[in-house]
């Protein structure tokens, strides 16, 4: 998923889905333009996964 860099958008994913950042891949892929979370420009791409 795309992030925007966002502390803000970090808490939101997590309070919302339950899922927290798990890493920046060194290489990032463009998966889209806009942040998953806010809808402003993304910066990077995230792996994101469920904690448990
Ligand atoms: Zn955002």
């Amino acid at each position: 998923m795309m992030w925007c860099g966002e502390r803000e958008c970090e808490d939101k994913l997590k309070e919302e889905t339950g899922a927290t950042i798990r890493c920046i891949p060194f290489e990032q892929e463009n998966l889209g333009d806009k942040c998953h979370i806010c809808g402003k420009p993304a910066k990077h791409m995230i792996y994101a996964a469920r904690a448990y």
